[in-house]
């Protein structure tokens, strides 16, 4: 899995940085999360194909998370994709894009499909073979919803010793990996255990931006590898968090401490912090494993 960060301050975009967008690399597929103004420049940047990205997850449509959208609909455009691009959003997404679409007197080249969320409670977005994506209620200023991203267990694996040992064919190679036990012409039994080993621990990866502090999103996020949580302000800008319904650093390890989470990615800091740094130090007060995303920045779990 890996995560490149795109950007990811809040609010307006500046020569040295970014507003929210990142790419989730997991199990070849390339999920993009949020679009701010500037996306496709740190695209290019980060040397990210354009024509991998099928799928687009926006959080909610403040500017600092979507004002990058229409620009990259109209350059796929550009690039003459005939692939389907899925975009996954609040309602009122898919008229934004379709108004600008218009007045510009603009078309895709390819399918562009909506996928409109509306539930205050989590629900699937995507599914394939390898890889499932819910959504986390988040509470902000307006409809706003996390991602959480999880791989599907893998196949087992297969025990090249044992299975010539027992001198079992091809055949069944499939359903022991599948987790089956299988029978020998002898009539035996022979336990999956003894024929495969298991398959590495599937990873997770969620998403939380925009939110107040929120302890209701815990038992979705429970026991993740990667928890991505805003902390747009320090504790001395606590009050301010709590008006504009955005985080703190110490709130946001509270979160992953009480998730239970493996690491904690800080981000969407605000702009008027000179040392993002600050935050870290913030942080770690409450839980230890503390990673500050920053513009340009990618991390392989
Ligand atoms: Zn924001
Ligand atoms: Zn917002």
């Amino acid at each position: 899995m890996k995560l490149t960060i795109l950007g990811c301050y809040a609010a307006t975009p500046r020569t040295i940085t970014n507003p929210t967008s990142q790419v989730l690399e997991i199990k070849n597929r390339y999920f993009l999360i949020d679009c701010g103004e500037g996306t496709q420049v740190q695209l290019r940047k980060n040397k990210v194909k354009f024509s991998k990205i099928n799928h687009i997850f926006i959080s909610h449509l403040h500017g600092d998370h979507f004002y990058g959208l229409i620009g990259l609909i109209s350059t796929f455009m550009l690039l003459n994709r005939t692939t389907d691009l899925h975009i996954y959003g609040p309602k009122g997404i898919e008229e934004i894009v379709k108004l600008q679409l218009r007045l510009s007197n603009s078309w895709t080249s390819y399918g562009l499909f909506f996928h409109i969320l509306e539930s205050k409670e989590s629900e699937v977005v995507y599914e394939d073979s390898k890889v499932i994506v819910k959504t986390i209620p988040l509470k902000h200023r307006i409809y706003t919803n996390g991602y959480l991203f999880q791989e599907k267990p893998a196949e087992r694996k297969l025990n090249f010793d044992a299975v010539q040992e027992y001198e079992i064919d091809k055949c069944y190679f499939q359903n022991i990996k599948n987790g089956k036990d299988i029978t020998l012409e002898d009539g035996r039994i022979i336990a999956n255990e003894k024929l495969s080993f298991d398959p590495p621990a599937p990873m997770s990866y969620a998403f939380c931006s925009d939110t107040v502090y929120n302890e209701a999103i815990i038992p979705i996020i429970k026991d993740v590898d990667i928890l991505y949580h805003e902390s747009t302000f320090l504790e001395s800008e606590s009050s301010l968090a709590e008006k504009t319904m955005h985080t703190t650093a110490k709130q946001a390890a509270k979160i992953a401490l009480k998730a239970n989470v493996k690491q904690l990615v800080l981000g969407h800091y605000s702009t008027r912090y000179d040392n993002i740094k600050l935050f870290k130090s913030e942080a770690e007060t409450i839980f230890p494993e503390i990673i500050l995303a920053d513009d340009g920045k990618s991390f392989e779990f």
